[in-house]
């Protein structure tokens, strides 16, 4: 970490009430790209992150009074602070993550672009007048913030996720607790170290790290100071987590795991199908929640479109992120290595065929070969359950009724995307696949602007948007009675 401009971003213990609290034991922070140890961190208990439900607690009446515009420029300068220190902020994220620098970057101005969104946003929590039914009353409709909110989210992307949540939730007058994933603690850090010098109040913005996410979880989701709470990560650990928050009553948001369909029909641009393919499935070295699991090519051009797609991926580069012109870097864990290898040899076990990668770079590497596998079925189980690796997984369909049952038939419902140049077809598609967020001729969907949130398994609430606003905001109705006398 000699080489960043700010070494002040690098921090080493939990910040909560505005200040950096040290703590009797420590974990290391290790590069996925070497196992290099880049950092140790204080380890947060349990007692810790009371203290940080305390201090999020007091601060609420004086974050939440402060006029919207006020919380917008705080928020806006985070924002330019953030992207002030756009390559230190990825350099830290890419050493403790290892995804490529320039997609590192690229998260970290995603990040900042929510800080920005909400705090135009900040200005805009409008209210409602309804007709009443009777002459003499009014109706009025406002919203208020929740309260303290608290989140827990993961490692693939250890900025924008965090970022994602708290903008929101600064905007709406909430103050906000997050315990990041324990292998990615830095990013969320140096996030601290930026929200103080933005001038964020003590107490509005804090963050928990710790090896005890059990026990840091338990305080979140059942401390009843603690009005809502946002977890984004995998299913099973979400379903625990909404079941934890039901004895208090929380609001809660869940952003879980997907398993998208890329469906790649007859009638479409093959070559645009395979770009959006290799970015869908790629970035984040395949490690992303709206990656795309499953690739459903029509049989007629599946021969076509599988030698395009091994074409395309001759331009990969694995290697340490921080390498020019790498843009594929480690798996985050050895048990992810693991998880990945089983689903493709347990898949050609059941008949599908390998046409390139299947294995680790080298024994004991965190780098999987970007891979390409033909003769997929549904009762595989890399087609049902998320792959996390940059495994493309190739099932036929014959007709559109067909790839709309195959797609569908999933317990998730996060991301889908889909190919074709028919018009009709295109609206059919869309409106029959059940998903929170369809790509349509386009493989890369995330955006400030848009409302990310998935159906089914995958989760409810929404982040971003003009509706982003709402999972922090409750609906107070005033009744004006007795105008009449
Ligand atoms: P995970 O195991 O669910 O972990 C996510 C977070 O939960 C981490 O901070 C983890 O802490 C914490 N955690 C784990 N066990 C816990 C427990 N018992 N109590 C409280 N917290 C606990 O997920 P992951 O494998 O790290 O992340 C990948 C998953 O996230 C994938 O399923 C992906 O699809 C999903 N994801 C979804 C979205 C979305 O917006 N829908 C976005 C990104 C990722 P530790 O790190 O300390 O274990």
């Amino acid at each position: 970490m000699t080489t960043l401009n700010d070494q002040g971003l690098l921090k080493s213990a939990s910040y909560w009430q505005g200040a950096w609290h040290p703590a009797a034991e420590h974990f290391a922070v290790t590069n996925p790209a070497n196992g290099d140890v880049i950092a140790k961190v204080a380890n947060a208990s349990p007692a810790d992150a009371e203290q940080a439900v305390t201090a999020a607690a007091a601060a609420f009446a004086g974050w939440s009074a402060l006029p919207g515009a006020e919380r917008a420029s705080m928020l806006m300068r985070w924002h330019q602070l953030m992207l002030q220190h756009q390559d230190d902020l990825g350099l830290i994220l890419t050493l403790e993550q290892g995804k490529p620098l320039a997609e590192a970057k690229g998260e970290i101005a995603y990040g900042a672009s929510y800080l920005q969104w909400f705090a135009e946003e900040a200005k805009r929590v409008y209210g409602d007048t309804i007709p009443a039914q009777a002459n003499n009353q009014r109706i009025v409709v406002l919203k208020q913030p929740v309260g303290v909110v608290a989140a827990i989210t993961p490692w693939n992307f250890p900025n924008a996720m965090i970022a994602r949540k708290a903008a929101a939730a600064l905007a709406a007058g909430c103050t906000f607790v997050v315990k990041p994933a324990q292998q990615t603690p830095l990013s969320a850090l140096a996030m601290a170290e930026l929200a103080q010098r933005a001038g964020i109040p003590a107490g509005v913005f804090n963050v928990v790290v710790s090896t005890d996410a059990a026990g840091i979880g338990n305080v979140l989701t059942q401390d009843k100071r603690v009005a809502k709470f946002s977890f984004t990560g995998s299913t099973k650990i979400g379903k625990q987590l909404a079941k934890q928050c039901a004895d208090s009553v929380k609001r809660v948001s869940m952003e879980l795991g997907g398993n998208a369909p890329f469906i790649v029909f007859a009638d479409a641009n093959l070559d645009a199908a395979v770009s959006g393919l290799m970015a869908s499935k790629f970035r984040n070295a395949g490690q992303t929640c709206v990656c795309t699991n499953r690739v459903l090519v029509q049989q007629s051009v599946l021969a076509a479109f599988t030698a395009k797609l091994q074409q395309a991926m001759t331009n990969l580069t694995l290697g340490d992120g921080t390498t020019a012109g790498v843009n594929i870097g480690p798996l985050i864990s050895d048990d992810a290595c693991n998880k990945v290898d089983e689903l493709v040899r347990a898949a050609v076990k059941q008949g599908a065929q390998l046409h390139c990668g299947g294995e680790r770079q080298s024994l004991n590497s965190l780098f999987y070969l970007p891979t390409v596998i033909t003769n997929v079925t549904s009762n595989m189980t890399l087609a049902q359950e998320e792959i996390f690796g940059p495994v493309v997984a190739i099932q036929c369909f014959s007709d559109e009724a067909q790839a709309i049952s195959l797609a569908n038939a999933t317990e998730y419902g996060l991301a889908a995307y889909f190919y074709s140049r028919d018009i009709g077809r295109v609206w059919r598609v869309a409106e029959a696949l059940q998903f929170g967020m369809v790509g349509v001729n386009e493989g890369i969907i995330s955006n400030a602007a848009a409302p990310f949130g998935g159906v089914k398994q995958s989760g409810y609430g929404r982040e971003g948007s003009q509706y982003g606003l709402n999972d922090y905001l409750d609906i107070k109705y005033l009744c004006f009675g007795g105008l009449d006398n």
